[in-house]
């Protein structure tokens, strides 16, 4: 960490006139120094552990009443490099391998600095960051084999991708008068996932005033994909009851296994019953831009409307999820708002209609497409799917070693990039819950649990670009050793 020259105080030098500083030398040289140690973090993290936990006086640090006098910006940055930065979850390191994280990149880091320093808000209005984000949405149309007309929008992540997408076809099944009514008749409405979905879809149904228990969870068959002829059973016995199907969430790599369902099987299913569907493919959609596994996704071009995050498998740092509409007019007549303080014009500023705040919820948005176009721009989308294809190859790597030895077991078929396996034992459930704890608590890899079939499974993803064998490695040897070590104790 560099110190800075003791002349160089920032608040100081803080012009009496506004917020900035009245030294901007003073700045500069504090600014470089910031970036030189995120810079270094990136560089040198595998030294680092993945995770530590926060010791209690690091945690009391911070409570303290609301400043009212300033500090200086060095200061404030110390406390960050000491305080912050070594007790953050860890998903920017190559050993870290929980849930669904993304480990983020330097362009994109680089990338939200330029977003903050422009500060443009995204809601709307003539300018070229909201044509970037268009851009971004003609790229992911013609990667999903959507018309050019197909809008797209940047939301924080799936889950209010999968909820926008929700609104639009709960807006096409009830028509315009669900946005002055509510939702009337529509307590009828049903949809359909498959019970290996993301909790965010019974949520949005709860959200979206349909309600949880109107959300069918179709049985998944051996491998965790929709089991499609009782999903077509499910929507023929619902008509019959009176209800009302109007759409099917796929999942195109559920969060356990990482299991893609059979898409173009669904979507037959939705055109035969007039259905809409729509795919979650929070971290699995982006497999399109390996042409390795963008054959797994076949049926994902017949889709009404996509989910999808670039802070997953994109590399992207967060928050950049994505929503992708076929039917741009009725995702528009879902949240277009006829407000006058919104009001558009031909020339000027207000030109440039329709606006991003068209189509979903937020006025004020951020800048996530600048980041998501640098990192799509300075990569390019071929190197992003080899990166896509590494974490798969690596997940393979994984399965190999586990079936090559006795005390552990695959639970789980390896579709793309997530292993679930465990160690055996008498009591197999404590006993892999406490050795991914003592995983996580060792700092040398951080995997997460899954419940399969009602058995508790260490649960690796590999989704970081900085993954490989050797951190797959260390892992087994770290387990082996923890795992014996809980044994020898019993
Ligand atoms: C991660 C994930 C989500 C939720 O996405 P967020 O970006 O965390 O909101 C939904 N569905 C699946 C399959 C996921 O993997």
């Amino acid at each position: 960490m560099k110190k800075l020259r003791e002349s160089t105080k920032f608040m100081t030098f803080t012009s009496q006139e506004s917020l900035d500083p009245a030294d901007w030398d003073s700045l500069r040289e504090q600014g470089h120094c910031m970036l030189d140690d995120m810079i270094d973090y990136l560089r040198a993290l595998e030294q680092r552990p993945v995770w530590q936990p926060i010791p209690d006086l690091v945690r009391a640090s911070l409570r303290e009443p609301l400043p009212r006098a300033g500090s200086e910006l060095s200061e404030v940055h110390q406390i960050f490099m000491r305080q912050i930065l070594p007790y953050a979850v860890g998903n920017a390191h190559p050993g870290f391998f929980g849930w669904v994280h993304g480990g983020g990149t330097a362009v994109g880091m680089l990338a939200e600095m330029l977003a903050a320093g422009l500060n443009a808000n995204l809601g709307g209005r003539d300018q070229m960051p909201v044509e970037l984000e268009l851009q971004v949405a003609r790229w992911m149309a013609a990667l999903f084999g959507f018309p050019d007309t197909a809008s797209g929008l940047f939301v924080t992540g799936t889950s209010m991708a999968n909820m926008i997408a929700l609104l639009v076809a709960r807006r096409r099944a009830l028509g315009p008068e669900v946005r002055r009514q509510g939702i009337g008749w529509g307590n009828r409405l049903v949809a359909y996932t498959s019970s290996s979905a993301h909790g965010c879809i019974a949520q949005a149904m709860d959200l979206a005033g349909l309600g949880t228990a109107a959300l069918r969870t179709v049985p998944v068959n051996e491998s965790f994909e929709m089991d499609t002829t009782a999903l077509e059973a499910a929507i023929v016995e619902d008509r019959a009851a009176g209800r009302v199907p109007f759409m099917v969430c796929a999942t195109a790599g559920t969060v356990d296994v990482g299991a893609v369902d059979d898409l173009a099987a669904v979507s037959a299913v939705c055109q035969r019953h007039g259905l809409w569907f729509h795919v979650d493919g929070a971290y699995g959609a982006l497999a399109m831009l390996s042409p390795q596994l963008a054959g797994r996704l076949d049926g994902i071009q017949q889709a009404d409307s996509i989910a999808f995050d670039f802070h997953k498998w994109g590399q992207v740092p967060y928050d950049a999820g994505f929503v992708l509409v076929r039917d741009s007019e009725m995702h528009q007549q879902t949240f277009a708002l006829p407000t006058a303080y919104l009001r558009r014009d031909e020339r000027g500023m207000a030109a440039g209609s329709p606006w991003p705040c068209d189509f979903g919820p937020d006025l004020s948005r951020g800048f996530r497409a600048l980041k998501t176009w640098f990192t799509l721009k300075v990569y390019g989308s071929d190197r992003l799917g080899e990166v896509i294809a590494a974490t798969c190859a690596l997940a393979r790597y994984l399965a190999q070693q586990v079936a090559a030895r006795p005390a552990l077991e695959l639970m789980a078929p390896v579709s793309l990039n997530i292993v679930c396996f465990r160690h055996r034992g008498v009591d197999a459930d404590s006993l892999n819950a406490a050795l991914v704890a003592d995983l996580q608590e060792s700092g040398v890899a951080a995997p997460s649990l899954a419940n399969i079939n009602g058995q508790l499974a260490i649960r690796v993803a590999v989704v970081n670009h900085r993954s490989g064998e050797r951190h797959i490695d260390a892992l087994l040897v770290a387990l082996e050793e923890l795992a014996q070590a809980r044994l020898a104790a019993q």
